[in-house]
């Protein structure tokens, strides 16, 4: 039967039942790259479905596993793409929750070191972590004759467009110890590009390290629930009146199952309608926690919504 549903989930978000959903939700989390911005340019709609939404007295926060920048690098972006009414507390990146994990969580008592960006190292710098890993290092030095510090008590990796050989080898010598922690900010995979080129994300960086390092990483940013417990435990965020919207099925979709809250697929980024049918229509129940309770084509469409409210 053309267009019935078959099982749960993947549910088209239109008309009523949209204007019911953002009624009944005082929390809306969106993902960022994919959901309300590709690159440097604004979702169609997006800036004004944010403004709306907070104008309803909606909390809003934004849970991005892009660490490359630290928050007052997304403050500006928010500002440069149109999103005029954004606040630093609204945002929530794999870089800002790893330092927070290191300083109030493992309470690290010793430098990270850092295989990561400016993102990273700002964020971390701000939460008062000491990290170490981008000094230049003495020129033909190798991991044989390397100096190594003795005061590394973990090791963090994120997305690093500056990785090499040695930066890995260090990681692996600072992680023999097994009192040495191991934090990864997020397990992206990868990410799009234009014209259909791809770069590698900080998951393909940090299952590199675990590899040579033989152990796996406690990860930070999604699906893991560190973002939203940060959420909630700074603005008593109820999951029951939360909802969850993003583009990639394994990270967002997951994200917000796990933290028990609706989520919502949108289409303007990673993950396609097929995708999220084939994991509906697959028996593997790891796959059923990825099924999106709700799409959209965009989140343009929560706009007749709330215009309706005005
Ligand atoms: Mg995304």
């Amino acid at each position: 039967m053309a267009g019935a549903v078959r099982s749960h989930g993947c549910l088209r978000l239109l008309g009523t039942h949209l204007k019911d959903l953002l009624y009944t939700k005082h929390c809306v989390l969106f993902d960022c790259d994919g959901v309300i911005w590709n690159g440097e340019k604004a979702v169609v709609g997006a800036p004004e479905v944010v403004s709306l939404l907070k104008k309803r007295g909606k909390s809003v926060f934004f849970v991005t596993n892009n660490c490359t920048r630290p928050r007052d690098g997304y403050l500006q972006k928010f500002s440069r793409l149109g999103f005029s009414d954004v606040v630093q507390s609204d945002i929530l990146s794999s870089a800002y929750c790893s330092a927070v994990y290191l300083r109030d969580v493992a309470k690290v008592q010793g430098k990270v070191y850092v295989i990561g960006g400016d993102g990273v190292y700002t964020e971390l710098h701000e939460a008062g972590v000491p990290a170490v890993g981008r000094e230049p290092e003495i020129p033909g030095a190798t991991i044989y004759d390397c100096p190594l510090d003795s005061d590394v008590k973990a090791v963090l990796v994120g997305y690093d467009d500056k990785l090499n050989f040695l930066k890995l080898a260090k990681a692996c010598c600072y992680l023999r110890d097994p009192d040495c922690l191991f934090l990864a900010t997020d397990r992206d995979p990868w990410h799009p590009l234009p014209r259909g080129r791809v770069s590698p994300g900080s998951g393909s960086l940090a299952a590199a390290l675990e590899t040579a390092a033989g152990r796996r990483a406690t990860v930070v940013g999604k699906p893991g629930r560190f973002m939203f417990d940060c959420i909630a435990g700074r603005f008593g965020v109820d999951p029951a009146r939360t909802v969850m919207v993003g583009d990639r099925l394994e990270t967002d979709i997951l994200f917000g199952r796990t933290c028990g809250v609706d989520t919502v697929l949108t289409l303007t980024g990673v993950s396609t309608l097929e995708q999220a049918q084939g994991y509906r229509d697959s028996p593997a129940s790891e796959e059923a926690a990825c099924v999106p309770d709700y799409v959209v084509d965009t989140v343009a469409d929560f706009l007749p919504a709330l215009d309706e409210e005005r």
